[in-house]
């Protein structure tokens, strides 16, 4: 298969753009500041205008958005708290501009898609991807398909039990498990970024504990197969497995399977595709509104 695709990933922070046929074989890549809509529309339109040859192009975007195809504002960023991106037409700008089908999604759908199609979710029926960095999300990716329903799940502004009397930084909640668990929340918690905290600081278990709180309750409701935890915050050495720990301790034996006891380092696990999950995402999500790859067809 050599059709070319084109993946968007708006991230809170960056925008990278892609034309690639999959992760082995990407064409061109760019990667720039998200700024005010204006600018960083004309810039994804300017990147596609100049590698030109993408058969459909997939968008994963920072939300809340509206990605209900029958939906008036299908494509729009919409209650977003990123000053100016309110209501941003992203997808049919795109769409009218360059005249190709465009798909579109959250960023972190798309990167539990691209996991799931061709990183640590290959050959799985369900996964969750979640990511722990400027905020918390999660993908949940389902029989193939970005879970998706009265709009989509906001996994990272769910409420878990607090273990300490910070008040949280989540602009609209509070002390929601983004708002007392992301990596703003730990600097504002112990007055310095979180790489400055040392590996014996009292922040990072009190971190995986928070962490592997929603874990479960992510666990309990949906059951994924595995969990895929990306993020800035996650690439402090040894956290992850900590997670794991306390995942364990907190199941304390209920869900009866290996993958939550003495295997819960093969269930909870890093990204294969590493920071390219959300755009190879895009990507994935481009290559099945072309219909070019039937639903499950993971390479083994
Ligand atoms: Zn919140």
């Amino acid at each position: 298969m050599s059709e070319l695709y084109g993946g968007v990933e708006t991230g809170g922070t960056w925008c990278v753009c892609a034309l690639a046929t999959g992760p082995e074989d990407i064409r061109e890549y760019e990667q720039f500041r998200t700024a005010a809509p204006e600018e960083t529309l004309m810039r994804i339109i300017a990147f596609f205008r100049s590698h030109p040859g993408a058969s459909a192009i997939g968008i994963g975007s920072f939300g809340p958005v509206d990605a209900d195809l029958a939906s008036p504002t299908w494509g729009h960023v919409t209650t977003t708290p990123k000053p100016g991106w309110q209501g941003t037409a992203l997808a049919p700008v795109v769409r009218d501009a360059l005249r190709v089908p465009v798909a579109f999604d959250t960023d972190v759908a798309a990167a539990a898609l691209g996991e799931y199609r061709w990183g640590a979710g290959r050959g799985l029926g369900s996964l969750c991807y979640l990511t722990v960095g400027t905020g918390i999300g999660a993908g949940l990716v389902v029989a193939g398909e970005p879970v998706r329903g009265l709009v989509h799940p906001e996994v990272g502004h769910i409420r878990i039990p607090k273990l300490d009397s910070f008040a949280g930084v989540c602009p609209t909640h509070g002390d929601c498990w983004e708002g007392i668990a992301s990596g703003p929340a730990l600097a504002e918690r112990w007055g310095r970024s979180p790489d400055e905290l040392a590996d014996e600081h009292p922040a990072w278990p009190l971190e995986a504990e928070y962490l592997a709180l929603g874990i479960l309750s992510i666990v309990l409701v949906a059951s994924p197969e595995r969990v895929i935890v990306g993020g800035g915050v996650m690439e402090r050495p040894g956290l992850l497995a900590r997670v794991g720990e306390k995942l364990r301790a907190l199941n304390a034996g209920y869900l009866d399977t290996p993958m939550l006891g003495e295997r819960v380092q093969d269930y909870l696990v890093a990204p294969e595709l590493g920071d390219r999950a959300g755009v190879l995402g895009a990507i994935a999500l481009a290559e099945r509104t072309a219909g070019a790859a039937a639903p499950g067809a993971a390479a083994g």
